[in-house]
């Protein structure tokens, strides 16, 4: 278990940084410090190099042209690959969940992803862009999760990870699954920002980062978290 200060890494905030993905990056910190626990949130940029030995390393989404450039970039700097390869958690969301697999489609190209997760990304009929809600695998522990999407690609898992949910609202990977996580790595098309949303998602990942069970974390107050929820929820239901 980590004792001490936790190193939250957000990587790429000049290219990767579309509908509030940042987000991610302050809730954790929040839900962290509520506990009294200590946190380093930090900010690195594609021109720095991606840190070792970082806790968690967070990954937004982005335009075709700045995800290609990350990808490039990432695959030089080698050192997400390194931190993936250690166990360490990452939560990449759209452009970034696409570049963690094999290959995905930039301004009509395909590219080279990381390889860190078993999938590959190319483009869908039409672009989705809306509320997507899905239920996730029991073994996850995190119950209904909900977003926001807005991308072209559509996403092909193999069979080194799971899917994160099962769609119940919007598009997701391909209509029917939605996200994918393998080991302590996790990605998703929710922005939203997604753990603003989805509260025991930043959990389990600040568990992770620590090295304990999510139910060792200490109950905080979720009223806001809960009737924001409740709210894109019955939105969604309403819409039906
Ligand atoms: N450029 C990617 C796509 O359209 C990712 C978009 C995003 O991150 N919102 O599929």
């Amino acid at each position: 278990m980590a004792t001490s200060t936790l190193r939250l890494v957000w990587l790429y905030p000049d290219l990767l940084s579309t509908y509030g993905d940042r987000g991610n990056l302050l809730v954790l910190a929040h839900r962290a410090r509520a506990r009294g626990i200590d946190v380093e949130p930090m900010q690195v940029r594609s021109d720095q190099h991606v840190p070792h030995g970082a806790d968690l390393y967070l990954l937004g989404g982005g335009e075709d042209g700045p995800q290609a450039v990350a990808a490039e970039r990432l695959l030089d700097d080698g050192a997400l690959t390194k931190a993936a390869n250690a166990g360490k958690p990452i939560l990449a969301i759209c452009a970034g969940y696409q570049l963690l697999g094999e290959s995905f489609y930039a301004n009509g190209r395909c590219y080279p992803g990381l390889g860190i997760l078993d999938l590959r990304s190319d483009r869908g009929p039409s672009r989705a862009v809306g509320e997507i809600a899905g239920e996730t695998a029991p073994m996850l522990g995190l119950g209904s999760i909900t977003g926001f999407e807005n991308h072209g690609g559509r996403t092909h898992l193999g069979e080194a990870v799971q899917p994160l949910a099962q769609v119940s609202a919007g598009i997701g990977n391909d209509g029917v699954t939605e996200g994918a996580w393998a080991g302590h790595v996790i990605g998703t098309y929710m922005h939203g920002p997604a753990l603003a949303r989805n509260p025991r998602l930043a959990d389990l990942l600040l568990a992770w980062a620590m090295g304990i069970n999510p139910n060792q974390l200490a109950p905080i107050d979720d009223t806001w978290p809960e009737a924001l929820r409740n709210e894109r929820f019955g939105a969604l239901s309403n819409a039906e």
